[in-house]
């Protein structure tokens, strides 16, 4: 029987790192990673497949990752856990002795009980290459494509899909607009109005009630009565936490479904870690549980996870929420809370936002509007949440934010903050953003 100290089971966001972190933190123990793919996806990278990369093999984590940090591999689906045992056993017989035990094992699509989702030309939205590949050959001979779910994947894989390529793209979202679980109206309704501009027809409002076709989908119908013609339905719309392995071996799962973890990301067997989109997630907020999965938010725990092998190191202090996105050139990106989610939790809430050139002046090579809002608690002036929209540097401005919810950094704070700026990189001192967004708020909260 082999023998490692550490072993991973899962070799994507969460796997990886953990294991990355494990070895950096205790570089004298051994570590195999377990997992069921030969070649793994870079998972957010899967809608730039059909589009901007245009192959899959662009699209995989290099496993040279592994021999760089003195990482075994062994590829192969994780049958059993004895725990009693120390012991992980896979499909093919092999039997893995541990000390310390890490469960990155994922999350999985969610399929809907749609009459005629098992119907030829339907897919969800699977970390698999294999069946990425003939959806690539679907999408290539594709008219008309259909997308149910007007969330962040369902944006990215229209908008990817309508490059280069003349066909017909519908997005089908139930709620009022796309996008609106993770952003207040006026953001949502901008990101919308940017992706009908490139030619996705969006509709809203709107349940599937079945797809329809002969063997083969041909067309969806729709709670209002309306038909839309499709030659590929595409579901996205949300993911499943992987927890039956965790479950068999007797491990506690919490009332969401996710592996139950206290904030060092160990299990209810203290040898037995969890990290990434299969263990449980509590709000940085209200410690309340949320549903977010994010390979961002996988690899922070797993830094932590990986960290506490054998000593405590860190402490999860929970999710803050961090998103980004784009439609053809423009950012899209929130953090923390929305304003909706505050009211809910009972926040009195000031917002300061502003607008302006990306650099200085705004004529200067790729320039580019930024439109940023911040969100503060009333009473004590500390950030709760931020959205943007515009140019692409907001993809790493909305992770500045993040860090000052992270420190609970107050309005003044962030107005007095010390920045860097250079015309061709930033917006000028004078109007850069988020000082600006958070100058705004202190006026509001003195006033
Ligand atoms: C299309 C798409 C776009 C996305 N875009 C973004 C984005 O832009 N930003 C962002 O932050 N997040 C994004 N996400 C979410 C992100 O992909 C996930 O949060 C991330 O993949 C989670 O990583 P993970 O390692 O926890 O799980 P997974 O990526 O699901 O990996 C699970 C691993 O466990 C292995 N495994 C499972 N069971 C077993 C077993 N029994 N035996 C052996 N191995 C096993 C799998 O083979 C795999 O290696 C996107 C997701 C999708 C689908």
């Amino acid at each position: 029987m082999k023998e490692y100290d550490v072993v991973v089971i899962g070799g994507s966001a969460a796997g990886l790192t953990a294991a990355i972190t494990a070895k950096r933190f205790y570089p004298e123990k051994t570590v195999l990673i377990i997992r069921k793919e030969k070649k793994v996806l870079i998972p957010c990278g899967i809608p730039y497949i059909y589009g901007t990369i245009d192959a899959i093999e662009k699209n995989l984590i290099p496993d040279t990752i592994l021999g760089n940090n003195g990482i075994d591999l062994l590829v192969g689906e994780v049958t059993e856990i004895k725990k009693d045992e120390s012991i992980v056993k896979t499909a093919k017989n092999d039997s893995v002795k541990y000390s310390k035990l890490m469960i990155a094992t994922g999350s999985e699509p969610v399929i809907p009980p749609i009459e005629g989702a098992s119907k030829k030309g339907v897919f969800i939205v699977k970390k698999d290459d294999e069946y990425l590949s003939i959806l690539l050959e679907e999408v290539n001979k594709a008219r008309d494509i259909v997308i149910i779910g007007g969330g962040f994947i369902g944006m990215e894989f229209a908008d990817e899909c309508k490059k280069n390529r003349d066909i017909n793209i519908s997005i089908l979202e139930m709620l009022p607009h796309c996008l609106m679980l993770v952003f207040d109206e006026e953001f949502c309704t901008q990101g919308e109005d940017l992706i009908i501009k490139r030619g996705i027809n969006v509709v809203t409002n709107e349940k599937v009630e079945a797809i329809t076709g002969n063997g083969k989908v041909e067309s969806i119908r729709l709670s209002s009565g309306k038909i839309l013609k499709a030659d590929i339905v595409l579901i996205g719309i949300g993911a499943k936490p992987n927890v039956k392995l965790a479950r068999d071996a007797g491990i506690e799962i919490n009332e969401k479904d996710f592996i139950k973890v206290n904030r060092y990301m160990q299990t209810s067997n203290h040898n037995i870690f969890a990290c990434g989109d299969c263990c449980e997630k509590n709000s940085f907020f209200n410690k309340e549980p949320v549903n977010l999965m994010l390979a961002s938010i996988a690899t922070t725990e797993a830094r932590i996870a990986g960290a506490n092998l054998y000593e405590i190191n860190r402490a999860n202090e929970g999710v803050i929420g961090t998103y980004s996105t784009v439609i053809g050139d423009i950012a899209l990106a929130r953090t923390g809370l929305s304003v909706y989610e505050a009211k809910k939790y009972g926040y009195d809430i000031v917002v300061g936002q502003v607008e302006g050139p990306n650099c200085h002046p705004g004529c200067m090579p790729g320039g580019s509007n930024l439109k940023v809002s911040l969100m503060f608690e009333k009473g004590t002036g500390i950030i709760i949440g931020g959205q943007l929209i515009g140019a692409k540097s907001g993809g790493e401005l909305i992770n500045l934010i993040s860090g000052c919810i992270n420190k609970r950094m107050t309005a003044d704070d962030i107005a007095t903050f010390q920045m860097g700026t250079h015309p061709a990189l930033t917006a000028s001192p004078i109007a850069y953003q988020i000082s600006n967004a958070a100058e705004v708020a202190v006026k509001k909260l003195k006033g």
